[in-house]
């Protein structure tokens, strides 16, 4: 095993119990400090954020691939994620070494340590990279079977080419936003059942949907495929995604070009990207894949992660917020692998700082569903909040919350939070 992944490792930083961030994750993430300055990209290591640019300035970085370059004193992560998986590895494995608990370099460093170290709660986080492009796979079955049976019944539930490819659509970068943005309810045209013609107004059926994204790191020119074999040495880490959707207007633009502006209005994204370094100990089987994918799609071992994730609501009347969901990201029937070698099989070009995103995590039981849609069943099946009061889909003033954690053995890899709340529509 990677020695930056022991479970035995500990830090000089005090890492409480329960926290998502011991010295075996080390998530990266672009911060500022609330007194000022410029941003930067900083690693959270328990209730702190270690500064990378202030231990890049001073030389800490003297690895062959980071030694000669600067990539860290800048508001994105994409020059870091250029440079590809010898200069991610390079990283880890020195902050890693710095944060022993036995190494002293920094830890006895007081004027070092003072400056690069910073508790989180001084900082503002902000998107990790500027996002070029944005795609959002379809990928669980449970999701697609759930909402193809009530768009189309449960006869024509899976598309005949569900089985076959992973089916994705091209999202809107422009309008992805990093966890605590509030988003405004959107207009749009739909057109329910019971009327001839549609209608303009706020939607009235909002909705979140429980993802993960991955980043993508150096990418492939174009006209040149990513093997599924070669796909995970492609991508950096992942961050939670809230797929904001309004299905009214979804339900009625979506024929033939898929969806528009029932998505676009807003995709929340959690701020600290967890390294596919750090989810590697919790590489897990994914489902069994009957038919048997193309020869493009095949990949070997275990492709899928076992990362536990939660969706919690709290509506404006409520005092703390309940839990609403489980599911796990090893329920995803096409793998991130075989999302990768699809993506770009055509020649289509990633480039660094893209996000992919899984697609709404829905597992097996009701209560991992992974949306308001799929939990109430078209509001067919209001939920009972914590209060009392019950949801269809979200209202004016709710707040939804996503959070997700790998379990090891004593510690926990975890990506902290998405969240964001509901305003009125403006
Ligand atoms: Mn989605």
């Amino acid at each position: 095993m990677n020695l930056t992944n022991d479970p035995s490792l500990r830090s000089w930083v005090a890492v409480p119990p329960d926290s998502d961030c011991p010295i075996q994750n080390l998530p990266f993430g672009v911060f500022r400090r609330r007194a000022g300055g410029e941003p930067g990209v900083g690693v959270a290591i328990g209730e702190h954020v270690l500064d990378l640019a202030v231990l890049e300035a001073v030389g800490r970085f003297d690895g062959p691939v980071l030694r000669p370059v600067k990539v860290f004193g800048t508001r994105t992560l994409n020059a870091f994620l250029a440079l590809g998986r010898g200069a991610w590895s390079e990283a880890r494995a020195t902050i890693s070494r710095l944060l022993r608990h036995d190494e002293p370099a920094l830890r006895d460093n007081a004027t070092l340590r003072e400056r690069a170290l910073v508790p989180m709660q001084d900082v503002e986080m902000l998107l990790p990279a500027e996002i070029g492009d944005y795609t959002d796979f379809y990928s669980s079955r449970e999701h697609a079977t759930n909402v193809g049976s009530m768009f189309r019944g449960p006869d024509k539930a899976l598309m005949p080419n569900w089985l076959h490819l992973p089916v994705a659509y091209h999202g809107r970068a422009s309008s992805l936003v990093v966890s605590g943005t509030d988003l405004h309810r959107p207009h749009g045209q739909s057109k329910p059942e019971s009327v001839e013609a549609p209608v303009f107004g706020p939607s009235r059926s909002l909705d979140f949907e429980l993802e993960v994204g991955y980043l993508v790191g150096p990418g492939n020119a174009l006209g040149t495929p990513i093997p599924a074999a070669d796909a995970l040495d492609h991508l950096f880490g992942m961050v939670l995604v809230n797929d904001w959707s309004a299905r009214d207007i979804q339900a009625w633009e979506y024929v033939p070009l898929g969806p528009f502006l029932g998505k676009n209005f807003g995709t929340s994204l959690s701020p600290w990207v967890v390294t596919m370094e750090a989810l590697e100990p919790f590489r897990t089987d994914g489902p069994a894949q009957d038919p048997p994918p193309l020869p493009y799609l095949g990949t070997s071992g275990p492709m899928s992660y076992d990362i536990n994730l939660e969706v919690h609501l709290q509506s404006g009347r409520m005092d703390e917020p309940v839990r609403i969901c489980r599911s796990n990201f090893k329920y995803l029937y096409w793998n991130i692998a075989q999302q990768v070698a699809h993506h770009t099989v055509n020649g289509c070009n990633l480039r660094p700082g893209d996000l992919l995103a899984s697609g709404t995590v829905s597992g097996p039981t009701p209560d991992s569903f992974g949306s308001l849609l799929e939990l109430t069943w078209r509001g067919t099946r209001p939920i009972t909040l914590g209060n009392g009061e019950e949801r269809r889909f979200l209202e004016d003033g709710d707040r939804v919350t996503f959070r997700g954690w790998c379990q090891g053995n004593g510690y926990r890899v975890g990506f902290g939070e998405v969240t964001g709340r509901i305003l009125p529509a403006s």
